[in-house]
């Protein structure tokens, strides 16, 4: 879906309504406080009367797009256009596109995130593993960021990364992660819950957090020190999944505080593992009503 698309597809207001009532509930209104279908439904108004619990409600009560002012068709767009952004997209670009501000459109960004925050199936065959470091604030004492004193800090002064371990299915999808301490417990821990240990491989480099591996899946290592494809032996995949990632937050999201950090990479994480499905903006739609 592009904007024309949608544009075609939800000419109005009432048909984004439309829409979300026919993927949410089938067409027939159910209670989202109590659950009942002796629901009244008064159609000039899109909106619906429980008669069990007698409280009014729209199909977005208890959504992402619930209590929102802006147009259905906006939010229709802005999850076409985070859909499309293979590198992100910016709260400004964003705003520019569907006409709100900038302070909305990250908000709505945010929401938009929440649906594509989803834990997948268990990953397996081949499965590259890898960890880097993402965001942390702006160096201070840099030409660009000088601190009160003028004084230009030393690189990596002042910056606190956040570790992130990412697993990538060759071929298939990835799991990526903000991971509190990287070492071998939260490692083994994060890999163990997201393959089936039978039916796969670990690849990964020779960082010693992962020497408990071995343990409960085939594992297997490359030595950066020296080489960097060892026959099927690599993990080219996961480094380029981190190789996007980071060129979208630094080139869209310029601050991520650390609490942000995890809704971007599922946004990222989402892209990519439905990078072949024609029916994602679907998808995310039925995830936005939580269906
Ligand atoms: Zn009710």
């Amino acid at each position: 879906m592009n904007i024309v698309q949608v544009y075609k597809q939800f000419p109005s207001q009432n048909d984004c309504i439309a829409h979300l009532e026919k993927v949410r509930w089938h067409n027939k209104p159910v209670c989202p406080y109590c659950k009942s279908t002796k629901v009244s439904s008064y159609k000039q108004e899109n909106r619906h009367h429980c008669n069990n619990c007698n409280t009014s409600f729209s199909v977005t009560v208890g959504t992402i797009f619930h209590k929102t002012k802006v147009d259905l068709q906006k939010w229709f767009v802005a999850i076409s256009q985070v859909l499309n952004a293979k590198k992100g997209i910016s709260a400004r670009q964003l705003a520019r596109d569907i006409e709100v501000n900038k302070d909305t459109a990250w908000y709505m960004a945010m929401r938009i995130r929440r649906a594509m925050n989803e834990y997948g199936d268990l990953l397996e065959g081949i499965i590259e593993v890898d960890e880097t470091y993402i965001g942390g604030k702006p160096r201070k004492g840099t030409i660009n960021n000088p601190d009160k004193t003028g004084k230009q800090n030393k690189r990596g002064r002042g910056t606190k990364k956040i570790p992130v371990v990412g697993l990538a299915q060759r071929g298939g999808r990835v799991h990526a992660k903000v991971i509190k301490g990287l070492n071998h417990k939260s490692l083994s821990r994060i890999i163990k819950g997201h393959i089936k240990p039978e039916t796969s491989k670990v690849f990964t480099d020779e960082f010693k957090g992962y020497c408990k591996v071995a343990g409960f899946v085939e594992h297997k290592t490359v030595d950066h020190q020296k080489e960097y494809v060892n026959g099927e032996v690599h993990t080219n995949t996961v480094e380029s999944f981190w190789a996007l990632l980071k060129r979208g937050i630094v080139g869209q999201y310029h601050k991520i505080s650390a609490d942000h950090l995890p809704k971007y990479i599922h946004e990222f994480c989402y892209r990519h593992n439905h990078r072949k499905n024609d029916f994602v903006f679907d998808l995310t739609i039925s995830r936005a009503l939580g269906v």
